[in-house]
């Protein structure tokens, strides 16, 4: 005896195939118009489920991310950009540095794209599957310095801790004192090998040092980020000045 689609849909939902079973009805109609054969019909159901799923996912991890707003490697424009090719954003958009956990570091003065770039490296990886997190640095010490007792700082803190690829923004762009350093120095020894990072900056490592203070930390921390590193300078003209609108 054949069940009517509504059964069929509740079975669906029991089995957790929820997007299959909104969209049976539709499989079915088109299954008879087309003449799908037996294996095409559950080939196209299964895809559909499968589809929404990875849909679902990516919408959920772009959420998770927390960019501040979407650029694409595509919206990067390289013709001003002699300190990267074209064939090197190429290597950089197939992640194959993330997957190996290399950090990256975008160096260079205000305005020529490094957030830009970092945004639209998180987008890709999303795109590849992996979980994303985009943090300014002046965040990131607030919350370290509240996880102890705000639940927001606790689960923005435990997001960083558990995704495959941290964009801290801004890094070292103000001096920090002993508390904020040996924190800061914490985070990035627990995420040392378990995920990459994009860091970007318009101060040179070199000069990290004065603004943590303290020797031991600085030699500590860079030890850590500059083990496996890609160090990218964007030293061009300021995109930003070169493209501003003027009013003369
Ligand atoms: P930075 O983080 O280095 O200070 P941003 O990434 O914030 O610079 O860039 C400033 C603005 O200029 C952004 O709107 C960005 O999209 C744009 N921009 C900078 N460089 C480029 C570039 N090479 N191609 C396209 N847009 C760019
Ligand atoms: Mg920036």
């Amino acid at each position: 005896m054949s069940e009517s689609i509504e059964n069929l849909q509740e079975y669906f939902k029991q089995l957790r195939l929820a997007e299959a079973a909104s969209e049976l009805p539709k499989l079915l109609r088109k299954a008879e118009q087309a003449s799908w054969t037996y294996r095409e019909f559950v080939q196209e159901i299964v895809q559909f489920e499968l589809l929404k799923r990875e849909e679902k996912s990516r919408e959920k991890r772009m959420k998770w991310a927390k960019f501040p707003y979407l650029k694409t490697v595509n919206e990067f424009d390289l013709s001003d950009q002699t300190s990267l090719s074209q064939r090197q954003l190429n290597q950089l958009e197939e992640m194959s540095w993330l997957e190996q956990q290399y950090n990256l570091i975008l160096l260079g003065p205000p305005g020529v794209g490094k957030t830009h770039l970092a945004i639209a490296l998180g987008i890709e990886a999303i795109q590849k599957g992996f979980q994303v997190v985009f943090v300014p640095m002046g965040e990131l010490i607030t919350l370290l310095k509240t996880r102890e007792y705000t639940r927001k700082s606790q689960v923005q803190l435990n997001r960083i801790e558990a995704s495959d690829l941290v964009i801290i923004d801004d890094l070292m762009y103000m001096a920090m004192d002993q508390r904020e350093a040996n924190l800061f120095f914490h985070l990035i020894n627990h995420l040392y090998e378990r995920c990459s990072l994009i860091l970007t900056s318009n101060k040179s490592p070199d000069q990290w040092g004065e603004l943590l203070g303290d020797d031991g930390i600085t030699t500590a921390i860079l030890d850590r980020l500059l083990h496996r590193v890609e160090i990218i300078q964007m030293n061009e003209d300021s995109y930003r000045m070169k493209h501003r609108q003027t009013m003369f």
